[in-house]
């Protein structure tokens, strides 16, 4: 269920009025996320602003909210990963208005065709998950089991070990 969330927004010209969305995205509906996840369970729940800024910047300010399961790349067991994120984003209909853009907003680059709302939230949540997630340490670690060896050991008391027998 979309609820208000529309199933594609065009910034521009919502910017020019201000509207603002609120609703709640099915995990399974970002298509780019699925290979990272180890279930595609739950949604997350979605704030979109559309508006001019004091500076007549378009501007889409939103937040994502919810819980993720991803692989840790360690172990391979599921890894929950909480979103709750917030973004700043200024709209743009060429590369040179970026340039133009004043600190505080990402670019959002548009062509004042309709882009689906997904897809402009999955490209903030990817941005917001770490490159090789892994179970922290301080957070108990990894569960016992299988161990990526391509992932660096920490501290390994084996390679110590090994090192002296060698
Ligand atoms: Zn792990």
């Amino acid at each position: 269920m979309l609820d208000c969330l529309p199933e594609r927004v065009e910034p521009l010209g919502l910017a020019d009025v201000g509207r603002s969305f609120r609703g709640k995205l099915p995990v399974r509906c970002f298509e780019r996320l699925a290979p990272l996840l180890h279930s595609n369970e739950g949604e997350l729940a979605v704030r979109l602003e559309f508006r001019l800024d004091e500076r007549r910047i378009r501007t889409v300010k939103g937040t994502v909210e919810g819980e993720l399961n991803l692989v840790c790349q360690r172990c391979l067991n599921r890894l929950r990963f909480p979103v709750d994120l917030k973004f700043s984003l200024g709209v743009v209909s060429s590369e040179a208005e970026i340039d133009r853009l004043p600190d505080g907003y990402e670019p959002l680059l548009v062509s004042g065709e309709p882009i689906p709302t997904r897809a402009l939230v999955e490209d903030e949540v990817l941005l917001a998950i770490p490159a090789i997630p892994v179970h922290e340490d301080g957070m108990g670690g990894c569960e016992t089991g299988y161990r990526n060896p391509e992932i660096p050991e920490k501290e390994n008391p084996f390679a110590v070990l090994k090192k002296l027998k060698s």
